[in-house]
């Protein structure tokens, strides 16, 4: 399995002192397959930076609506000129996300393309959605098998789904954005790789039961509890050190690996490692 980062960061940038890092987006590949997590601004851009040709993508995860990861009509738009101008053509990305998207897309894309709603004209990649967990409590890809679980996120009123990916290389987990809750205590169960988002900063200890996001102290204790072997922080602003981040969410007691992601970094994990 290889994973590169594509964004470890937020919504915003610019902030004094910190070094800019792109909004939410991991390539995960395994046995010729590829899906992305989190489709955000710009990920085409990111795409061809790790070397991708970056309409050659037939499977997308969506943790939930916030615009941070959620670009994808933009996205798609920039599809549909690959096929018309270069190709081969993308025929087909199919999209596992939360109801919310599932059930308000159409809307959200005849906002942006009242000129064809339907997308029955030009070189749109057909779209499948598959809804997760309700109607779809987990898929295969390939070798792979993709499973999401409900959590706790923007006060409990954003459909916000985290997700487990097993392969015969390994497990990989991903928060998306989440605060705490018995769902993400789950998903990362025995996982070898969890990405976890660390948008709260250090010593917000109100910030997972109320607006939902994890601070580094409870990424730990839900690691240490989950056994999971490897933590790679994401979403956090940069206003913490690496260092005093690490520090925090070692006094949770865990001792697995653990780092600060960075973009463009890649990760590889092997079956004969696990
Ligand atoms: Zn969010
Ligand atoms: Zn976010």
């Amino acid at each position: 399995m290889k994973i590169t980062i594509l964004g470890s960061g937020t919504c915003g940038s610019q902030l004094p002192g910190v070094t800019n890092r792109f909004p939410p987006a991991f390539l995960v590949e395994w046995d010729g397959e590829k899906l992305l997590f989190d489709c955000s601004e710009g990920v085409r851009f990111r795409l061809e930076k790790a070397g991708y040709y970056y309409a050659d993508l037939h499977h997308v995860a969506i943790s939930h609506c916030h615009p941070d990861h959620n670009a994808l009509v933009h996205y798609v738009q920039s599809v549909c000129c690959w096929n018309g101008w270069a190709g081969p053509p993308n025929p087909e990305i199919n999209i596992y996300t939360t109801n919310q998207i599932v059930d308000e897309f159409p809307t959200i894309w005849k906002f942006f393309t009242p000129d064809d709603p339907d997308r029955s004209r030009h070189n749109w990649p057909k779209l499948k959605f598959h809804a997760m967990p309700d109607a779809n409590p987990s898929i295969k890809i390939g070798s792979g098998t993709l499973t999401a679980v409900k959590v706790y996120h923007g006060f409990g009123k954003t459909d916000a789904i985290s997700f487990r990916l097993e392969t015969p290389d390994g497990v990989f987990a991903y928060s998306g954005d989440t605060g705490e809750c018995s769902g993400i205590r789950e998903i990362c169960r025995d996982a070898d790789v969890f990405i976890c988002e660390a948008s709260a900063r250090i010593g917000d200890l109100k910030n997972p039961v109320n607006y939902g996001h994890l601070h580094p102290k409870i990424v730990g204790e839900i690691a240490k509890e989950a056994n999971v072997k490897k933590v790679i922080f994401f979403h956090y602003t940069g206003l913490d050190s690496d260092e005093a981040m690490i520090a925090d969410c070692r006094s949770s007691g865990y001792d697995g690996e653990l780092i600060c992601g960075k973009d463009f970094e890649v990760h590889e994990l092997s079956a004969n490692l696990v």
